[in-house]
């Protein structure tokens, strides 16, 4: 069968390793990771390959991307703060949540109760990176009010860097998270398992068995799917960073010039363009295009070609420079960024192809 294009390749035995790879690393460090789905909007077939791999926990920002999972056997944890509204769906469909407002946590414990059902939070808490998450001053007055509620269950404390503020893990601030959770433990006498230590900002401190002791958790997407650890945008060694491409078909090809003939007002976007005159250019349009991708997060594998820009529909390549004769009708290939392939993967418009 002919495949349709645009359409994402992905290959699950990559991606089988990588798991396999971030499960060994954490487990030396003492580490559980739980693989974070929202990049691949929870994606079955993903979901299944990993759990097979030995995860046990799957999280995701999006209560819908958590109920495709529900056959599926491993524990869920929503990792964007619930909204007040969706509470009950939570305690439905989640497992665990993160949390950082008394209010939507007694809205889930309200709901829980209604469900029979014990619903377990990780605190989170605010770092500095300024996202999500209540100030280490705040905690002791929170948990005091949150062990009070019925059908909820404290299990950890949670942080989560290098999303707004760029901040980096290291050891002083996760320290910080470790002795925040010893002081609960005391100050009310109860047990917290879980230290959730970031997401794959983090990941670096495993590698190189830094990540303080105590911390038990990470939450991991971009590096499972990209190979790369984020907080200094370093490929991980023995991990693929090409488990995801993303392939388009030519569907013009044709010797243009480089400007455009006219008086030149704005794009389809609004945008005022402006062009460099590089004489007449072998351009190559893909059927692709903003409505599927993050352009500037898209990088063709063949380096020769260079991307002009596109439209709602229409990616324009400049393949002058390519050794490579193309036609019409042949295919190129781009890895993705974190952005681009959550584009391409949100996008109804990109077909799924899986390499078992
Ligand atoms: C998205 C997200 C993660 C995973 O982040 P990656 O950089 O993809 O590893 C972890 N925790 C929270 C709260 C998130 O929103």
């Amino acid at each position: 069968m002919s495949k349709a294009y645009p359409c994402l390749d992905i290959d699950l035995k990559k991606l089988a390793h990588n798991t396999r790879e971030i499960i060994k690393l954490c487990h030396e460090n003492g580490v559980e990771p739980v693989i974070v789905t929202k990049v691949f909007c929870a994606n079955e077939t993903i979901v299944k390959t990993i759990v097979n791999e030995g995860i046990n926990t799957v999280g995701d920002s999006r209560i819908k991307n958590l109920m495709k999972l529900k056959q599926i056997n491993c524990k869920k944890l929503l990792v964007r703060i619930p909204m007040k509204s969706e509470a009950d769906s939570v305690v439905q469909y989640a497992d665990i949540s993160l949390n950082s407002e008394l209010e939507v946590i007694k809205e889930l414990s309200h709901c829980a109760l209604n469900h029979n059902k014990l619903h377990e939070i990780i605190l989170m808490i605010d770092l500095g990176d300024l996202r999500e998450g209540v100030l280490p001053q705040d905690v002791l007055d929170t948990v005091k009010e949150i062990i009070k509620l019925p059908n909820i269950k404290l299990i950890g404390l949670g942080t989560n860097l290098t999303c707004y503020g760029g901040v980096i893990p290291e050891e002083n601030n996760l320290t910080e998270l470790v002795n925040l959770k010893n002081k609960i433990e005391e100050e009310f006498n109860i047990k917290l398992p879980i230290v959730s230590g970031g997401n794959s900002s983090s990941f670096y401190m495993v590698v190189n068995h830094t990540i303080p002791k105590g911390v038990n958790q990470l939450r991991i997407g971009e590096a499972l799917v990209l190979g790369r650890e984020t907080a200094f945008e370093k490929d991980l060694n023995n991990l693929y960073n090409d488990s995801i491409i993303l392939k388009g078909e030519i569907i013009e090809l044709k010797e243009k010039p480089s400007l455009p003939k006219g008086r030149i007002g704005v794009d389809a976007f609004g945008n005022k363009p402006s062009f460099q005159d590089k004489g007449l250019m072998q351009r190559a349009i893909i059927a692709l295009g903003k409505q599927d991708i993050l352009l500037e997060g898209l990088t063709p594998l063949d380096s020769k070609i260079e991307i002009l820009g596109a439209s709602s529909d229409h990616l324009l390549l400049d393949l002058t420079k390519c050794g490579k004769e193309y036609k019409v009708g042949d295919i190129v290939e781009f890895h993705m960024n974190y952005g681009c392939l959550l584009a391409a993967m949100t996008s109804n418009y990109v077909n799924l192809e899986f390499k078992i």
